[in-house]
């Protein structure tokens, strides 16, 4: 009896209840209302919200954090070992040269190279290079010979201006 009076009181004595959404306190009736409106409010506002925080979880975390990983790693690691391999084969030979030395034996014959499979040999000069620089190097080579060899207008020019420098100082005179 005490507590429906409390909750259905006189006006301007009633007992004031909290939303449990926005958390305004209300009198009971006017909760009543106000409850399912304001749950409604709060979902349409929840909603773009989260979806815009699923778009940046399904897009850009996964995208950022895979494609180094895939990419440098391996490339890396292959180059690592080759470089120690190579440092290490020539502080052996360069203490074999030293002993040889101290003991007045004929010196040992340089390290072989070290034949990697991932190296890749230039068909203009010979020399071997890991598939990076090989790419680079390969055409800077192709270019470099073909213009000594079958560019008339560059050995032209070349001696165009090597004849204007041996011209200059009697045009001068
Ligand atoms: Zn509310
Ligand atoms: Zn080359």
């Amino acid at each position: 009896l005490v507590e429906t009076q409390l909750l259905f009181g006189l006006h301007g004595n009633q007992k004031l209840f909290p939303c449990e959404v926005c958390g305004r306190r209300f009198a009971a009736d006017v909760l009543e209302r106000h409850g399912p409106i304001c749950r409604k409010l709060f979902n349409k506002k929840r909603k773009p919200f989260n979806s815009l925080k699923q778009r940046l979880q399904g897009t850009d975390i996964p995208t950022v954090r895979k494609v180094p990983q895939s990419k440098s790693q391996p490339v890396r690691k292959s180059n690592w070992r080759q470089q120690h391999e190579d440092f290490i084969n020539a502080i052996r030979s360069a203490k074999q040269c030293t002993l040889a030395i101290k003991e007045g034996r004929p010196l040992p014959p340089p390290p072989p190279p070290s034949i990697n499979p991932d190296y890749i040999q230039c068909p203009y000069c010979m020399r071997r290079f890991n598939e990076t620089a090989a790419n680079r190097h390969i055409n800077f080579c192709k270019d470099q010979s073909s213009r000594r060899v079958f560019d008339p207008a560059q050995t032209a020019a070349k001696l165009v201006s090597r004849a204007q420098v041996n011209l200059s100082p009697l045009v001068v005179a």
